[in-house]
């Protein structure tokens, strides 16, 4: 068996990595169990505009590269494949337990950081389709649909706030929601309505995706859930924004998750009710949900995680 670790650090995204730079430059010598798509969704997006410190953008996969590069110069080591099972210890100064296939890492403190994924339709087509047409994110992909016609999918704030962006490059948006009523907040609702170019399509769901010739998204295939109702929509673009869903299936029943599976921390802290145990980023991150703030979360974590090394002693082996 391995020595012990200081920190283990599941997940990659930019809470991953700013854990790992700062547990590294305070010499805990972070291991990262990475998954095999390091990155997190930034690595499936193009551009990033909105990242301090970088005025001409950068790309996502560009940006993640540079954090990973910037944690291993401190010395974080990585594990290149998924965490499969987590034993996580309840008591003070116990030892947490991380596998990865058959083997088995031990560490004083975990930083959970696996993040959140887009949720999925499910239609036939969307898969398919994905990166050739449907996309889970307006703000990254936008530009490429100029004076197309697209649609939205959803009808909360998120979806909300893609169509508005949307409609700046777009000839025409169309907002399709499964029912009449919107979860969206009246102030986003009524920035939607004010939008000029943007039609809405209520109560419709999505049975298809459909390619044209050219292999890239043609037409959604619509029903109307009250009335029978089929509607074929010719549309270049479709944007799923229909919420996301945390990664916690490896912690459910170990680590306290609230109704909608993300990690419970305490307070303004990063800490579970587990002592060792933090997570951050979009685990844990209902609302926010920015590169930016996983970071900040991430550094969060890696100070908390300090500090509980710190005051803690090992309990003996
Ligand atoms: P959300 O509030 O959970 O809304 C999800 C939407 O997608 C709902 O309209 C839901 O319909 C629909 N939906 C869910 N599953 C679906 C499916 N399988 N097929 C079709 N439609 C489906 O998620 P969100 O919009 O991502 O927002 C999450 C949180 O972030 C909220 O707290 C929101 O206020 C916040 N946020 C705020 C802002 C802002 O203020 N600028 C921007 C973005 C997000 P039903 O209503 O029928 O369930």
């Amino acid at each position: 068996m391995a020595a012990v670790e200081d920190v283990i650090i599941v997940g990659s995204g930019p809470a991953g990595y700013t854990a790992a730079l700062y547990t590294a430059r305070a010499n805990l010598s972070p291991l990262v169990v990475e998954g095999w798509q390091w990155g997190g969704l930034l690595q499936q997006t193009t551009e990033v505009e909105n990242f301090p410190g970088f005025r001409d953008g950068i790309q996502g996969p560009e940006l993640m590269q540079t954090m990973r590069d910037q944690a291993e110069r401190f010395g974080t080591r990585f594990i290149t494949d998924l965490a499969t099972k987590v034993e996580l210890a309840d008591q003070a100064g116990g030892v947490h337990k991380v596998w990865v296939g058959d083997t088995e890492h031990q560490a004083r403190t975990v930083i959970l950081a696996m993040g959140a994924e887009h949720k999925k339709i499910g239609a036939p087509g969307e898969e398919e389709l994905s990166g050739r047409g449907v996309s889970y994110c307006a703000t990254c992909d936008a530009a490429f649909f100029a004076d197309k016609e697209t649609v939205i999918v959803g009808g909360g704030d998120s979806a909300m706030e893609e169509a508005i962006f949307l409609a700046k490059f777009a000839s025409k948006v169309t907002i399709i929601n499964r029912r009449d009523e919107f979860r969206a907040s009246k102030i986003m609702l009524d920035r939607a309505r004010e939008t000029g170019n943007i039609e809405w399509l209520t109560p419709f769901t999505v049975e298809s995706f459909e390619a044209g010739e050219n292999g890239a998204l043609e037409t959604a295939r619509l029903l109307n859930a009250q009335t029978g109702e089929e509607v074929v929509l010719p549309t270049s673009g479709a944007f799923i924004a229909i919420g996301h869903e945390p990664q916690s299936q490896l912690v459910a029943g170990a680590v306290e998750l609230d109704d909608e599976g993300y990690v419970v921390t305490e307070g303004r802290s990063t800490r579970t009710a587990l002592p060792g145990v933090f997570a951050a980023g979009d685990l844990v991150d209902h609302t926010y949900r920015q590169a930016i703030t996983a970071a900040a979360l991430g550094c969060q974590a890696a100070l908390d995680a300090e500090w509980y090394l710190r005051d803690t002693p090992p309990l003996p082996a």
